[in-house]
């Protein structure tokens, strides 16, 4: 009997609550225009790649690394403006997010989404047996404070969820709103920052007068850097201190902290792309703006969402193959006609409009 006929007879059997997933993940495809994953167009700059390469040469590998990740969690800290005991950092802000719902969420306790918003947040919650509270937001009807404290109070969640600029639609929410979020909220309020570097968004300004608030912030978008696979979290101490029952040891490695320690001092030049994408992302916004019935949401982010008036998932693979790879994003609610496109470097975004254009004559 081989694996696969073992699992077949019922041997191999994932849990009951995981029947039924399907993997996350967007297609990672060879094409030359690929606007769906929003990290950065621009490479490292060879300065700075060759500087993290020197700090590999340095490193001591035959030993595990500081479990705490003492280092880069002062450096990260400095950088944010927040107490080092409240800072945490692990390997990209998903398992940040995983470390979280494992530690205040599970089996027994909620965790609120508002849609559309940031697909793996439900994933997560669902992957670790957390019970998933869904409220869907809609675009006409804007949140203001008492609304937003309203929506979470009723909702009682354990960790409420809330995407700042939020991923897919683009916009940051203020921060009248976050405070009512978290003064509301029965539980943890986890704002995801994942790119917050792009627009004003801040939510950290409101740690002091929150302890439920939690802030999670990413390498992977603005900071240039997504194959580090580095996040971290602003907090509460007491938020670091339950996250490390449920961290495995040694979750950071060396290498992961010697180049996040290096990455932190070259941030000037790794984010110095930030004003030439919120430019071009107007530019965008303003080339899609032009085409016949179509429209663009507000953003916040280096990426727009835009509604048009073809079938969205036949216009997705009209874009790929004239070459060009975006997100079809027409099954979050509210968002049935839309597509969401990175903003990428001047000619990436040409070559988007014009196979754009193309599909929609
Ligand atoms: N949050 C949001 C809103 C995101 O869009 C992403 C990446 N797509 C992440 C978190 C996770 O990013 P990473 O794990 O690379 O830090």
């Amino acid at each position: 009997m081989n694996a696969s006929t073992a699992g077949m007879a019922g041997r191999v059997r994932v849990r009951d609550d995981l029947a039924g997933l399907t993997p996350y993940g967007a297609p990672q495809l060879d094409v030359p225009v690929r606007l769906n994953t929003n990290e950065t167009p621009y490479r490292v700059p060879q300065a700075v790649l060759d500087d993290l390469a020197g700090a590999v040469r340095g490193l001591q590998l035959h030993r595990y690394p500081d479990r705490e990740a003492t280092e880069l969690r002062e450096a990260l800290a400095l950088h944010a403006g927040h107490g080092v005991e409240g800072t945490w950092a692990a390997n990209g802000s998903n398992e940040v997010l995983q470390q979280l719902l494992l530690a205040f969420a599970g089996p027994g306790r909620s965790a609120l989404v508002v849609e559309p918003t940031y697909a793996m947040h439900s994933l997560i919650a669902r992957t670790t047996g957390t019970r998933l509270v869904v409220r869907v937001q809609r675009r006409d009807q804007p949140l203001d404070p008492p609304a937003a404290a309203d929506l979470v109070a009723e909702a009682a969640a354990d960790l409420t969820f809330w995407c700042s600029p939020n991923n897919p639609t683009g916009e940051a929410t203020g921060a009248d709103v976050l405070a009512a979020v978290c003064a509301a909220a029965p539980g943890l309020v986890v704002v995801d920052e994942a790119y917050g570097e792009f627009g004003a968004a801040d939510a950290a300004a409101l740690l002091s007068h929150h302890p439920n608030l939690v802030v999670t912030r990413t390498f992977s978008k603005a900071f240039r850097m997504a194959g580090l696979r580095l996040g971290y979290l602003l907090a509460d101490p007491a938020v670091v201190d339950g996250i490390r029952l449920v961290r495995l040891p040694y979750h950071l490695s060396a290498l992961t902290q010697a180049l996040g320690l290096r990455a932190l001092a070259h941030r000037g030049a790794l984010m110095d792309h930030i004003a030439v994408t919120e430019r071009e992302r107007e530019r965008l916004a303003q080339g899609l703006d032009r085409l016949p019935g179509v429209q663009v949401l507000p953003s916040d982010a280096n990426f727009l969402c835009f509604a048009t008036p073809a079938d969205p998932a036949r216009l997705w693979r009209g874009l790929l193959a004239r070459g060009v790879l975006v997100r079809d994003v027409s099954r979050f609610p509210t968002l049935e006609r839309h597509l969401r496109v990175t903003v990428g470097t001047p000619a990436e975004d040409d070559a988007f409009l014009a196979a754009l254009a193309e599909e929609l004559a």
